[in-house]
């Protein structure tokens, strides 16, 4: 009968493992499966991590020049992205400027 019992107890503490790791989504970048992991939705479609910087890896457009992961507003030109006017140019987009004409005046 107490063999039984600590049967069942195994039985019962693995299936709550279970459920934990189930409710324990994984960070579809690194795998890490833990209680905090959180979830992004882009584009129609929801994806799982455990950082910000596992969501950046896959997330993140990469500038077209320099693949640079794009965490900041970054520039879009003819359907592309780059991370700053410098690299845009490379690819023959002149229209996109990291500052606005100001005559070559400093602020005072
Ligand atoms: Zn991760
Ligand atoms: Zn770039």
């Amino acid at each position: 009968m107490h063999r039984q019992q600590s049967a069942f107890h195994a039985e019962q503490a693995r299936h709550l493992q279970e459920l934990e790791a189930m409710a324990n989504k994984a960070c579809e970048t690194c795998g890490n499966s833990y209680d905090k992991t959180f979830e992004i939705s882009i584009g129609g479609t929801t994806h799982t991590f455990d950082s910000f910087a596992c969501a950046i890896h896959m997330l993140a457009p990469r500038c077209l020049h320099c693949k640079a992961a794009i965490i900041g507003p970054g520039m879009e030109a003819r359907g592309q992205y780059f991370c700053c006017a410098h690299c845009a140019r490379q690819w023959g987009i002149q229209e996109v400027a990291d500052r606005a004409p100001d005559r070559g005046a400093a602020v005072p």
